[in-house]
């Protein structure tokens, strides 16, 4: 049996959740999205994704075809209805069925669907060991064209990037803006330590306000971890003591090399391996 979907306003079977061609978040990638994990039964930072969707809907003048309530219980009903105990969501608004035409404003209702379902993981040696990543050319999508904000349905620009982290037969490349200063990786956030000091570039140098950033942070604080957001070079990520990377999917991962230059003693350091610890507790809601 295939999975129940959410689609618009009700669950459907797998088989029947169709979208358009004429939908305009498949032709021109309009539309927005929030990828959101399951951890033993519970939907993990909800109220932050719902309303990370809501704020990248309105900056591209998307409405979202359902009040945040409704939307909640919806995310909460098509977790249930899978029987998903750890797992992913995907939820995803588009901007409806239009014309062959650029015009949003002539399109239908915006489309809404929700897939609740397992998650593939990266391997576990890869967090023991910690990943290579390489700097990617392609340069982060400048703030005034699409701001980095905004989870849009259009991920060419990282994309591109990801090509060439495979090309060099590795997981993850770093993203650089318009000023060559680091912006994010292509799925993840970067955070780097310095002499005990963590680092981590501001949402405005073309980051995604990651909630697995915004924990991060705070996890950090709560350790009396001094944590500083400025803009980071290619140079400091070469000559840092620690170097991780933070996402919904990939959780808290040690980077080892960039680039060839091996970070630290070329093993996640102990304030990458603490933080993936307090994250791992605070997402299954233990306490230390
Ligand atoms: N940056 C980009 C480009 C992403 O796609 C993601 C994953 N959604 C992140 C950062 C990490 O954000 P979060 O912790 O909210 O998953």
């Amino acid at each position: 049996m295939g999975l129940k979907i959410w689609l618009d306003n009700k669950l459907v079977d797998e088989t029947d959740a169709k979208i358009s061609v004429f939908d305009h978040g498949l032709l021109y990638g309009d539309g927005v999205f929030e990828g959101i994990r399951i951890y033993s039964s519970r939907i993990f930072e909800l109220e932050a994704h719902i309303k990370r969707l809501y704020e990248s809907a309105k900056a591209i003048r998307l409405v979202v075809p359902m009040s945040k309530d409704k939307l909640i219980r919806a995310v909460e009903k098509t977790t249930e209805a899978n029987g998903v105990i750890d797992g992913y969501i995907r939820l995803v608004v588009t901007r409806g069925v239009g014309t062959l035409g650029l015009n949003p404003f002539i399109c239908e209702e915006g489309r809404l669907f929700i897939i609740a379902d397992n998650i593939q993981l990266y391997p576990e040696e890869l967090y023991e060991k910690g990943m290579k990543v390489i700097s990617a050319t392609t340069v982060r999508n400048h703030p005034l064209s699409i701001p980095a904000q905004v989870k849009s349905l259009n991920y060419l620009n990282n994309i591109l990037a990801k090509i060439e982290a495979l090309d060099n037969n590795v997981p993850e490349a770093v993203m650089y803006n318009h000023e060559g200063y680091v912006a994010e990786a292509t799925g993840d956030n970067v955070f780097i330590v310095k002499n005990g000091v963590v680092f981590t570039p501001p949402v405005e140098a073309g980051a995604l306000e990651g909630i697995t950033r915004g924990i991060v942070i705070k996890l950090a604080k709560e350790e009396k971890l001094e944590v500083v957001e400025k803009n980071l070079t290619r140079f400091d990520l070469f000559n840092c003591d620690e170097f991780f990377l933070t996402g919904t999917a990939a959780e808290v991962i040690g980077v080892v090399d960039i680039d060839s230059r091996i970070i630290g003693a070329g093993s996640p350091g102990p304030i990458t391996r603490l933080l993936r610890k307090k994250f791992y507790q605070y997402a299954h809601g233990k306490k230390s």
